[in-house]
């Protein structure tokens, strides 16, 4: 923000604290808040300084450029708590970087409405059924032997319930970006498969998802593995003929 941007803000601030505007407080704040944007967010970051109460109660609030650069990038990363990269699997590591960064801002910016819910592709189960999962727990009254193996109540749904046919994502586990093999969002390929399509695997990806059903089998005995189990008996997989 420029000198009379932080004039501006400064009056806001004034308007909680009393504070004289001077011209050297808003030479200082803009020196302080160069490559800080005067908009909504830093005028939002003002009021919540004041609105919210300090430790000390008796702690005279005084704002500092700090503060607002704190509370600003704070209000920003707010929005971004569910945020979901919405991605092309075709496209080039060029285009995700740009795509990345301009679906980015336009969330954190508020221009575009951050998602209510957490995208399904974040993070693995709830700590306590990792740690059931795990074995890491055990119940007090349980006698000591083989763990149980968790019973499975109810499938994935949507198109985290399928194995995805593009990347060979297991059931319940997020997509893959072709680029660096990040968690995207659900391929369409995968959608179309949870949505009732025929699932039709290379040869090349069958083997691969039997594969990594095999090694998870061994590894873990985890939920997933079950699902995919469960998928591959239910679901056997089409392999399209290769032509003669
Ligand atoms: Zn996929």
């Amino acid at each position: 923000m420029n000198v009379s941007e932080a004039a501006r803000l400064l009056a806001i601030c004034c308007g909680f604290d009393n504070r004289q505007p001077s011209e050297l407080a808003a030479q200082a704040w803009a020196a302080a808040l160069k490559n800080v944007p005067f908009d909504q967010d830093a005028k939002d970051a003002v009021v919540r300084y004041y609105s919210t109460t300090p430790k000390d109660p008796t702690t005279r609030l005084w704002i500092m450029p700090h503060h607002v650069r704190d509370l600003r990038s704070k209000i920003r990363s707010e929005r971004l708590e569910n945020f979901a990269y919405e991605g092309d699997p075709d496209e080039t590591p060029k285009e995700f970087i740009a795509r990345y960064r301009g679906q980015l801002e336009a969330v954190a910016s508020g221009a575009v409405p951050a998602p209510s819910t957490a995208p399904m592709l974040e993070g693995g189960p709830h700590r306590s059924m990792a740690e059931l999962l795990s074995g890491s727990v055990r119940h007090p009254d349980e006698p000591d032997g083989p763990e149980p193996r968790p019973t499975v109540e109810r499938r994935a749904t949507g198109p985290l319930g399928v194995i995805c046919p593009d990347c060979n994502a297991a059931i319940g586990r997020p997509c893959k970006s072709a680029w660096r093999r990040k968690p995207r969002a659900p391929h369409p390929a995968r959608r179309r498969a949870a949505a009732g399509e025929e699932i039709r695997l290379t040869p090349q990806a069958e083997v691969d998802a039997r594969r990594a059903l095999a090694a998870t089998h061994h590894a873990q005995a985890d939920e997933v593995t079950e699902l995919n189990r469960a998928f591959l008996e239910a679901n056997p997989v089409v392999i399209p003929k290769e032509k003669p």
